[in-house]
């Protein structure tokens, strides 16, 4: 399978109008493009009388084939702000095999000055071609960019959409896309009254969408084209729409990651934070590396890495604080080890990221990067840089002031539901806060709830050293790791580590120790010049320490919490051989009803948490997925009880 994407090959037909040549077919009529785009997808999905309509809590989901220059996006984004209520919301779900690029796009775009704003927003945060799922904020609206294949991806999503733009060129010249599969997806995603708009008038189509449970007209087409299609869905679907308020327990990069992410869909979120201040514990650090951890072989872990770093790297830059983030670049050094510079080439082979966003580089060519003398080569990142972790917590929490309140000082010790509501006590048993929805982003007090308590979470104490910088390392441009990393220096000091020490027993907090410096400077003097280390001397180093919790598969736990003893009963057939995990829907196994985790980061908190709480977020609020179902799986809490199985272990 190609992980990578091939970004659309743009060129212009003779009489002007934008070609893709791999198509055989043009994207839109340059002369009245926005009047044909506007008549066939908005006007004939009357989106302007159902935006009226619609009231604060609503929400209003389109999906469209395929995304292209963005025209749709812009005329819809243009009237949605326009005319939505305030306090509803818009979903915009769009499918596209090969991006076009942001300089091209660019371009497209300057053709309709009208709408500057809208297409500025969107070139603000359009990402590079990754394969996979994008979620662009454009404030009441939402823009989830699928880029590959539809026919791949659409059955992946979960959600009702109210309206469908099909625009995927002709179906004779893209007969690969117009299948039977497509119309069933739609009518599975479908809820009575959802509507339906294509310029095509093809016969298959119609028939398509028929038998897939749309009432079907043909009506008259834009400028010279005689029809086209618009249906509506007919079958009794009611829509179901998510209120309610959230409590998340945790102000951590996680919390702060999942309390955004649901305020941003207009849910009201109480944070409780049992130390003072948000952004303290694991995440308390003065700087977090911001970078993707990859892998040497396709798998779920590389692709969630990926999307987490190009979702956190576009949140930093809508956050615009510019004590938040520098975009430093990291230069992953291999060592001049064989091995290692062969595990990396495999990371590049194996990731969906472009060569724009990482490549391998020569020991001369990192030398240059970083502005300092390296000995290996190894693996560039360049939009890779450093984070400010607490002001990082903070920016978060303070993004929708009047949609999350965060309660510090209120140590949650007891959860309970009753009648379909969250409980929150402390140890006096005094309730602090109640809701529908309650996510557990507690870092190493995740297992610390009976409904948890299952979770193979493993603690691992890290401290890193505060160096002084000097001339020589004053010149290092770029966040250096081999074994640890080392950042450029902010205000003065380099913040580099870190230790890693696996702890037998659970713990929350760990000791700051000369030793742990010596560890930190034995390791780094591994890599970096000597001239760094001049007159530091471990018994005069301050530092900080904490805990992270993993798990023994490295990766994160992000979703519904499931009921442990209600899944060994369910799945014992996996311990005979009965029953194999691929048979197992986990959309219908046993879970606590409004309860969600997210933990177990390890040392990937600054990077992974942003789109771990939006994925909790659109499970809460009914969007689709920001992830594939692979990499939703393989982060589900429940995975340990169904390997427990398997091992007949349980
Ligand atoms: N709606 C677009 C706009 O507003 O600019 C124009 C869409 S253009 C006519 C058709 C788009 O569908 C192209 O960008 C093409 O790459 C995309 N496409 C074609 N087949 C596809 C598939 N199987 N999956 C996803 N996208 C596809």
């Amino acid at each position: 399978m190609n992980v990578k994407i091939e970004p659309a090959i743009l060129s212009y037909a003779v009489d002007g109008r934008l070609y893709s040549p791999a198509f055989d077919d043009v994207y839109f009529q340059p002369e009245d493009g926005v009047a044909e785009s506007s008549y066939v997808f908005l006007q004939h999905n009357n989106l302007e009388e159902r935006f009226k309509g619609l009231r604060a809590g609503d929400v209003f989901r389109i999906a469209e084939c395929g995304f292209g220059s963005g025209l749709n996006f812009l005329l819809t984004l243009d009237l949605w702000q326009r005319m939505a209520a305030k306090g509803a919301r818009l979903y915009y779900l769009s499918f596209e095999k090969h991006p076009v690029q942001k300089t091209d796009m660019k371009k497209i775009h300057a053709c309709w000055p009208d709408y500057a704003a809208v297409s500025q927003a969107l070139l603000a945060q359009h990402p590079a071609a990754v394969k996979g799922f994008h979620r662009l904020d454009f404030g009441s609206a939402q823009l989830q960019l699928c880029l590959g294949d539809i026919t791949e991806m659409l059955p992946q999503i979960k959600t009702q959409i109210d309206a469908w733009y099909l625009d995927g060129f002709a179906p004779a010249k893209n007969p690969a896309m117009w299948r039977e599969g497509l119309f069933r997806h739609m009518a599975r995603l479908s809820v009575q009254g959802s509507t339906v708009s294509t310029f095509t008038a093809a016969g298959a189509v119609k028939r398509g969408l028929q038998a897939a449970g749309f009432y079907v007209e043909k009506t008259r087409g834009y400028g010279k084209k005689r029809d086209m299609l618009t249906g509506t869905y007919q079958r009794d679907i009611p829509k179901t729409q998510t209120t309610g308020s959230a409590i998340v327990i945790g102000a951590g990069i996680a919390g702060a990651s999942c309390a955004y992410a649901l305020a941003a869909r207009g849910m009201h979120v109480t944070v409780l934070e049992k130390a003072e201040e948000a952004g303290n514990a694991a995440s308390g650090n003065p700087v977090g590396v911001v970078y993707p951890r990859l892998t040497a072989a396709v798998s779920a872990a590389g692709d969630f890495y990926t999307h987490a770093f190009c979702h956190t790297t576009r949140i930093l830059a809508r956050l615009e604080n510019e004590k938040l983030w520098r975009n430093s670049s990291v230069l992953m050094l291999d060592g001049g080890d064989a091995a290692e510079a062969k595990r990396y080439a495999g990371m590049v082979k194996s990731t969906a990221l472009p060569e724009e966003m990482l490549r391998p580089v020569d020991r001369k060519q990192a030398t240059e990067i970083a502005g300092i003398p390296l000995a290996s080569g190894g693996l560039y990142y360049p939009d890779a840089g450093l984070v400010a972790p607490r002001e990082f917590c903070t920016s978060l929490l303070e993004a929708f002031p009047a949609q999350v309140t965060l309660r510090s000082g209120a140590a949650a010790e007891k959860i309970m539901r009753q009648d379909g509501v969250w409980h929150v006590l402390d140890a006096a048993g005094e309730i602090l806060a109640e809701a529908e929805h309650l996510v557990l982003a507690t870092g190493p007090s995740l297992t610390g709830f009976s409904e948890t308590d299952f979770l193979p979470l493993r603690y691992v104490g890290g401290q890193i050293s505060y160096l002084p910088e000097n001339a020589a390392s004053r010149k290092l441009k770029a966040v250096i790791t081999q074994d640890g990393y080392f950042p450029p220096a902010v205000e003065g000091v380099h913040y580099t580590g870190a230790t890693f020490e696996k702890l037998r027993a659970k713990a929350e907090t760990h000791p700051v120790t000369e030793k742990g410096h010596r560890k930190n400077l034995t390791m780094l003097g591994g890599f970096l010049p000597a001239a760094f280390f001049d007159g530091v001397t471990p018994e005069d180093l301050q530092g900080r320490a904490g805990i992270r919790t993993s798990v023994p598969d490295h990766l994160p736990v992000v979703g519904k919490c499931p009921v442990a003893a209600q899944w060994l009963e369910d799945y014992a057939g996996l311990s005979y051989g009965q029953l194999t995990e691929k048979q197992i829907d986990l959309d219908k196994a046993e879970v606590h009803d409004g309860l969600y985790l997210c933990g177990a980061f390890g040392s990937h908190g600054m990077t992974s948490a942003p789109l771990a709480g939006e994925m909790i977020a659109a499970q809460i609020c009914g969007d689709p997925l920001p992830v594939s179902e692979k990499v939703a799986a393989a982060i589900h809490p429940g995975r340990f009880i169904l390997r427990a199985l398997k091992r007949n272990q349980s």
